[in-house]
Formats: structure tokens, C-alpha cells, sequence
């Protein structure tokens, strides 16, 4: 049997050859193994200096400076530190928190424990075509708001947020902005400077970087300060602690490094993917785009298919690696909740399936699924 055709990579993307090389270099007897924390000898300096060089790469993809990255596990982490962290810190000057309906399980699960911890949490609707208006938010900021967060690039439908927009509302209003930009970094500019952004979750598996690695951006203020949430040695300024993860952490830079580097040719390849999808498409009724093409980066494309059972038609495309909604709810069977939130009927929602491109996709990948498609679509509407 075949390997199935990936398009699946806003779900991961596998780890770009030139990343993995380097992260081979960091890894055994010959290469830079030592603990990063070890001030004793030269090996651990060697490490050392391969983590502040990544920290420099990551901090570059963002206009940011390199004291203000806090390395995390991945992006889940990087959210519950930014929500938690910040709110539990900050606990005597208000507690409430502004966030979407829409955001990754990540954001949403961290603001339900605030609630459980007695902090207020108000749940901003998206609009029609995902994302969130500054005019929405603007209305529900209160006095005792103190941390809006909102995300950059919506992973199931890849709409786009007004990041200025947004951060600027926050602001004129006495909070802080956090966005989770996991689905965000090679596929949007991101300058942390420029958009006003006071904290910033990233992915390094996103972007072509290794699982299990991330960072949270953090503005350099004496008045942002988050509460830690994993104590120990008291690495990352108190923030995060734990042995650093020399091979993780310099795959992640690498990968960062490349993904702005590339950005605009790889972006420029993905739209000519993703219109040749659509193009292919035209042809067969009753195909709906949940996503709003024109304000969604070009790597995700959502599709609706009438008249045909999702659980069906997800076991007709076998041979396409695709999601159903969003790749963190495939064990339930529950319509995603963002299609519901943007007002997708039940049925298409079940009936929606995510095809996402990345670095390594080519057209006959694309032409491989059109066929696939348009078979199964005969075959269960006939
Ligand atoms: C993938 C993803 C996460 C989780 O990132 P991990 O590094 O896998 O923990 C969080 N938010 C968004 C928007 C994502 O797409």
C-alpha cells in the first residue's frame, strides 16, 4: 500500500532535513550534548552558547529581543504559562480575562481552571468568516480586565486576526495582549514591536522545528510578570524551570530561522497549491469553503461536502492524511467547535474535512487528492 498523501500539516509538519541535521550534531558523545546549565566546563558552555544562538533565531522571527524568550515544551505550554501565569501573578490588581470561542483547546482549558480559581472569563464570538472583531472586543472590556489573548491564525479554518487591531483595544484599555501564533510563524509577518504584542505562544513542530518545543515570548517590562507554574532550578529567569533541551531547543531555532527566511517563497508555492484544489473543485456540486479565502493564510483550506456523511467519506479518502475539524477533537465525533461558532450547520460541519499544505507538497499531491475526491464523492452520492 502507498503512503497516504500529507496534508495534514496544520496538524505537525514532519521536521524540515536540515533541522533534523542539526539536532543530530546535539545529541551524542561527539556533539553538544552537555547540560546548557553546566558552568564548569567547556562542554556546557558549547551548549550554552547553541541555546542562546536559538534563543537569537527565535527571537529574529518575531522582532523581538532574546531575554524576552521563555523556552516552554510547545505551545500548550507556552498558553497555560501566559494565562495562568500572568492572571495567578497579577490577582490583586482584577481578574478578569478576555478570550474567543475559538481558540485552540489550549487557551480555552487554561481559562476554564482560571474560572475554577475564581477569575471571570468573557467569551468573544467570532464573525462569519472567523475571526474576531476590535469593535467586539472593545465592548467587553471592563475596568478589571487585565489580559486579553486571541489568536493569530485560527488552526481549523486559518482565518487571520487584526493582531494590531486587537492589541491596540487591549491596550487603550489598561490590559496586556497574548496570542497564541503557533499557526502563525512562516505563514504571517510577525513582529512583536510593530503589532504591539506583550506576550506570544510558538510552536516549533508547526514550522517544520521538532514535537515537544516552544517558547513563549514575553515583552521585557518590570510589570509583566507571570507566576510559574513548574518549579525547580529556576532556569528562564524563574519562569520555567527544567534542563534545557539542547537538540529541541536548536532544531526549533534552525527551523524558525528558515521559516522567515523562506516565508514569502513558500507562501507564494502554498496559494498556487491551495487555488489548484479549489480550481479542481469546481466542477463537483455542493462544496462549501468554511474558510474566508481572502483573509486566511493560503496553507488551510476547510471544505463542506453536502449530501455526504463525514465518518463516510473520511474512510473513502483513506488515502489522503487529512482532519476532520480540528486533529485535537478526532477522537470525538462532536461537529468541530469552531464551525459551530462561525454557524456551519451540523450536518456540513460532521461533512467538513481540513486539507492543509506545507513545504513539501507538490502538485501531483494535489492532483492525487482531486482524484480521490471526486471518486469518493460519486461513490457516496451516487
Ligand atoms: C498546535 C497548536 C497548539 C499546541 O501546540 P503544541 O506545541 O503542540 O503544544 C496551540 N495552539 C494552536 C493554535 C495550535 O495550532
Amino acid at each position: 500500500m502507498n503512503s497516504p498523501v500529507y496534508l495534514d500539516y496544520a496538524a505537525t509538519t514532519p521536521v524540515d532535513p536540515r533541522v533534523a541535521d542539526l539536532m543530530s550534531r546535539h545529541l551524542t558523545m561527539d556533539g553538544i550534548f552537555a547540560n546548557p546549565a553546566s558552568r564548569s566546563h567547556m562542554l556546557g558552555w558549547q551548549a550554552e552558547q547553541t541555546v542562546e544562538n536559538a534563543r537569537r533565531q527565535v527571537a529574529d522571527a518575531i522582532g523581538a529581543d532574546p531575554r524576552e524568550i521563555v523556552w516552554t515544551s510547545g505551545a500548550t505550554e507556552a498558553d497555560n504559562l501566559a494565562l495562568i501565569g500572568y492572571m495567578r501573578a497579577n490577582r490583586a490588581r482584577g481578574r478578569h480575562l478576555i478570550t474567543s470561542t475559538i481558540e485552540h483547546k489550549a487557551i480555552i482549558d487554561s481559562a476554564m481552571a482560571l474560572v475554577e480559581e475564581g477569575f471571570d472569563v468573557t467569551w468573544l464570538k467570532p464573525d462569519a468568516d472567523g475571526r474576531i472583531s476590535p469593535a467586539s472586543l472593545s465592548d467587553a472590556m471592563r475596568d478589571d480586565t487585565l489580559l486579553v489573548s486571541l489568536m493569530a491564525v485560527n488552526n481549523e479554518l486559518g482565518s487571520i486576526n487584526d493582531l494590531a487591531a486587537l492589541a491596540k483595544v487591549a491596550h487603550a484599555n489598561g490590559a496586556i495582549f497574548h496570542t497564541d501564533a503557533a499557526q502563525a510563524l512562516g505563514r504571517i509577518a510577525l513582529n512583536v514591536k510593530h503589532l504591539g504584542i506583550d506576550m506570544m505562544s510558538l510552536s516549533a513542530h508547526k514550522a517544520y522545528g521538532p514535537k515537544g518545543i516552544g517558547a513563549l515570548y514575553v515583552r521585557r517590562d518590570a510589570q509583566l510578570r507571570l507566576e510559574a507554574l513548574i518549579h525547580g532550578g529556576g532556569h528562564e529567569r524563574g519562569m520555567r524551570s527544567g534542563t534545557l533541551a539542547t537538540h529541541q531547543i536548536a532544531g526549533m531555532g534552525e527551523a524558525m530561522a528558515i521559516a522567515t527566511a523562506e516565508h514569502n517563497e513558500d507562501q507564494q508555492r502554498i496559494r498556487q497549491l491551495r487555488d489548484r484544489l479549489l480550481q479542481g473543485l469546481s466542477d463537483i456540486n455542493g462544496v462549501h469553503c468554511n474558510t474566508q479565502t481572502d483573509s486566511a493564510v493560503p496553507n488551510i483550506l476547510n471544505l463542506a461536502f453536502d449530501k455526504v456523511d463525514g465518518e463516510s467519506l473520511l474512510m473513502a479518502l483513506r488515502d489522503i492524511a487529512i482532519s476532520t475539524g480540528s486533529a485535537c477533537n478526532s477522537a470525538s465525533v462532536e461537529p468541530s467547535h469552531v464551525l459551530k461558532e462561525i454557524g456551519v450547520p451540523r450536518p456540513l460541519a460532521l461533512a467538513s474535512l481540513r486539507f492543509s499544505i506545507g513545504r513539501f507538497t507538490t502538485e501531483a499531491d494535489i492532483d492525487h487528492a482531486l482524484d480521490a475526491l471526486h471518486h469518493a464523492l460519486t461513490g457516496l452520492r451516487r
